[in-house]
């Protein structure tokens, strides 16, 4: 039972003689009893009148005015008084009735005048008793009533809350649910009980957001963020969800609480209205305020990255025109029309916005080199110049673009686009239908390289190449014992292109792929023509491409260049570079793996200007090491130089692969070499790479 509180009981003690009340208060002194006086009946009423909490009332029956009975009678027809137990004193030989009387009017007990003192304390005290255990039990009534309401409004919540509502336990089952979950989520109660919350995912949250969103739970205790879920139906949904963990009296988490509100409507409402902010309404292509956005944040990766990147901003010719003679509307479709062809013009991480009016802009990142931008203008250009039907009009339209480059041309987003908006006049003055690079050089480059680009995409059926051979000698002997072949392009408008002009391109391009195909089977056909002409049989060497390399085709290809043209295997030498063994993945390995099992010879170009770690000379199957020129160039002079390439012979020994030195051009370069135990020599000192006749004159030479 709750303690009472520390209070003394209250006492009514109602008596016309002063003296009887006197003696009361002389027999009832006691530490837990406040005695209050009444000297009529009508002054007691009036006490009760203010305070009702009294334990006990102590009556004369005899009394001027109302008397014992009146005034119990009163006080027993009073709700707030009513239950207050009253003992009438009372000198019961003066009125026999008095007794029954005084039950009538609600009195409880009777004590005659002249009393016990002793046994009046013990009633009084017996009363005192009732009365305290009495009060407890009625507390405890009212606070049990409290909690059981309390209980009775949380269930009223829970049952008619708007949010859903689900409460599982430590283990995150799921123990129950209110009808606002069932109505958000289309699953019933039946069906949740017993699951995980997981019964909702939508799958488009990572394994890290659900992680830290644990973690700020069992840190603070909650958490709340948006959530995008799954309805039983299949639909996903926005939630604004909030978990709670509840804990018992030690602290320990015994359930979470999630509640959580569907604002899948007020979220689509929020994107209705950014759409509105930074899309254009015609072309539904990103506004100004949109690509200003994009282009800053595209600057900054650039600039971590360090790569390149070009604004665009382009305008279309005489579209004044259209609009006035067809219409406004005939104006948006042409405008729709537009953006859709850019679009298509765009790579993937491109942009494409709308400025307004008839000017678009745009942003493409990631570009290999700035000429490279040319080619998606030109693309748009050339895209545009197609007809376009509005209605039953046909009309042409084309368009001015310039250019302007990050970071040649400008580091900010104002900068960028004023100078690409420049770049846009110029291709106004220059004509129109044109584009233009803020920078003249870049233009004429963009123009060579465009120029270059499509004259290599031609060159192999125009029959444009050519392979030459360079020797490689013997160190000792100075016998030939192989040669390189070396692509070169005679291109008729633009003469002799050097591999190393065209080559990277051709990487870029994917025209690696076809070029490096030809010279392949044109070179193994050709070293077999030797061989069945009677020459001493030499180690032909073919130049690889990582792109070639990579190719899902390509030991198909190496299979059949091998098979049509009758060569050897084991005459055949790949040159690898170190890009393509960079990778020492498990792909890489096999395939190298199976070049190896056929016969064929395979050797790391450029040998010590790569990024790659030594450990791969041990996994790959290699047979030779050819010393990059740049070391051979300084060996005679550079100290550094000539130890580092004592060392990669050594390593080269080490591993039982035979070394070459490529760009030996003078003797004192030979000697080193020879003396310090290279196995082999390529250079101008030797010979140049050359054509087929005169590489056949200098064999039969050789002989
Ligand atoms: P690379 O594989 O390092 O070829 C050696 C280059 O050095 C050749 O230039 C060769 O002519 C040149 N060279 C040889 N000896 C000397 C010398 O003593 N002094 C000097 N200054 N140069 C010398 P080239 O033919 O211009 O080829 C350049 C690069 O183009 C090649 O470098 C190679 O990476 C690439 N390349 C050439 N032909 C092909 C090919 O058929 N396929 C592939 N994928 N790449 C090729
Ligand atoms: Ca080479
Ligand atoms: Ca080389």
């Amino acid at each position: 039972m709750m303690p009472l509180t520390q209070q003394r009981c209250k006492i009514l003690t109602v008596d016309d003689t002063p003296s009887n009340l006197l003696a009361l208060q002389s027999v009832l002194d006691h530490k837990d009893y406040e005695l209050i006086e009444a000297s009529s009946g009508e002054a007691a009423l009036e006490i009760l009148f203010q305070d009702q909490d009294f334990a006990l009332i102590l009556m004369d029956v005899q009394m001027p005015g109302m008397n014992g009975f009146e005034t119990v009678s009163f006080i027993k027809s009073r709700p707030q008084c009513a239950s207050i137990p009253v003992i009438f004193l009372t000198a019961i030989n003066k009125e026999k009735n008095h007794i029954d009387q005084g039950y009538e009017s609600g009195a409880i007990d009777f004590v005659t005048k002249p009393y016990d003192p002793v046994f009046l304390q013990a009633k009084v005290a017996a009363f005192i008793e009732i009365y305290t255990v009495h009060k407890q039990l009625k507390l405890e009534i009212i606070q049990r009533e409290e909690v059981s309401r309390q209980l009775d409004l949380a269930s009223r919540v829970f049952e008619h809350a708007g949010e859903g509502i689900m409460i599982t336990n430590t283990a995150m089952v799921i123990e129950t649910i209110n009808p606002a979950f069932e109505e958000i989520t289309g699953y019933s109660i039946q069906e949740t009980v017993g699951k995980t919350p997981g019964l909702l995912s939508s799958g488009r949250h990572s394994a890290g957001f659900y992680q830290a969103m644990w973690d700020e739970i069992n840190a603070k205790g909650n958490w709340e963020g948006e959530i995008c879920n799954r309805r039983k139906n299949g639909e996903t949904y926005q939630e604004w969800l909030k978990i709670v963990a509840v804990k018992n009296k030690a602290g320990e988490v015994i359930n979470y609480i999630g509640s959580f509100s569907d604002i899948t409507a007020h979220t689509s409402a929020r994107q209705r209205l950014y759409h509105l902010a930074h899309y254009d309404n015609v072309t539904e292509l990103p506004n100004r305020v949109l690509f200003n956005d994009v282009l800053e944040h595209e600057l900054s990766n650039a600039r971590r990255r360090k790569s390149i990147l070009a604004v665009f901003f382009m305008d279309l010719d005489h579209f004044k025109d259209i609009n006035d003679t067809l219409g406004h509307a005939a104006g948006d479709e042409l405008l729709k029309e537009v953006s859709k062809r850019l679009l298509f013009c765009k790579r993937d991480n491109d942009l494409v916005a709308r400025q307004g009016g008839d000017e678009f802009t745009g942003v493409m990142v990631d570009l290999k080199h700035a000429e490279d931008a040319a080619i998606v203008a030109k693309r748009m250009l050339s895209l545009l110049a197609a007809p376009i039907t509005l209605g039953t009009d046909t009309v042409h339209i084309s368009a001015s673009i310039g250019l302007s480059i990050f970071p040649n041309d400008g580091e900010d987003v104002a900068s960028l686009t004023s100078k690409a908006d420049t770049a846009m006049y110029h291709a106004k003055e220059a004509g129109r239908n044109n584009f233009q690079f803020h920078t003249e050089q870049m233009y004429q480059d963009s123009i060579q390289r465009i120029e270059l680009e499509s004259n290599l995409r031609n060159a192999i059926k125009h029959n444009e190449f050519e392979l030459y051979y360079q020797p490689q000698i013997d160190a000792k002997s100075k016998n030939i014992i192989g040669m390189e072949t070396l692509i070169r392009w005679n291109q008729p408008d633009m003469g002799m292109v050097s591999p190393a002009d065209f080559i990277p391109l051709a990487e870029e391009t994917g025209l690696i792929v076809p070029i490096g195909e030809w010279v392949l089977r044109t070179a193994c056909q050709q070293a077999k023509v030797w061989q069945d002409k009677g020459f001493p049989t030499l180690l032909l060497s073919v130049n690889l491409s990582s792109h070639q390399f990579r190719k899902k085709e390509f030991m198909q290809m190496l299979h059949a260049a091998l098979h049509d043209s009758g060569l050897p295997a084991e005459q055949l030498q790949l040159e690898l570079t170190e890009r393509i063994i960079m990778h020492e993945d498990d792909f890489t390995i096999a395939r190298l793996q199976k070049i190896h099992d056929l016969g064929i010879h395979l050797s790391i170009d450029d040998f010590g200007t790569g990024y790659s770690s030594m450990s791969y000379l041990k996994r790959f199957p290699l047979n030779e090491l050819k010393i990059d020129k740049s070391f051979v160039d300084d060996v005679c002079e550079d100290g550094d130089d000539r130890v580092i390439v004592a060392a990669m012979i050594n390593l080269a020994h080490a591993l039982n692969l035979s070394v070459i030195a490529e760009g030996v051009e003078q003797k004192n370069q030979l000697d080193w070499l020879e003396c310090n135990g290279c196995d082999a020599i390529q250079g101008y000192y030797f010979s140049r790479p050359l054509a087929v006749d005169a590489f056949e004159a200098l064999m039969l030479q050789q002989q």
